[in-house]
């Protein structure tokens, strides 16, 4: 198992800046920063949240 790929990464809203989620990603899969579309609820809709550190 390569678990040492996995790493832990937050989420923000690229519209209010708000940190919506902690998931882990695969680094070997998703070398870059990653993009989502999730729930923000301050927004109440659903935005991109981008990686950060
Ligand atoms: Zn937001």
């Amino acid at each position: 198992m390569a678990s040492s790929q996995r790493v832990k990464i937050t989420l923000a809203c690229t519209e209010c800046g708000d940190r919506n989620y902690s998931i882990t990603k695969n680094k070997k899969l998703h070398p870059e920063r990653m993009e989502v579309r999730k729930y923000c609820p301050r927004l109440k809709k659903h935005t991109i949240h981008r990686e950060t550190k």
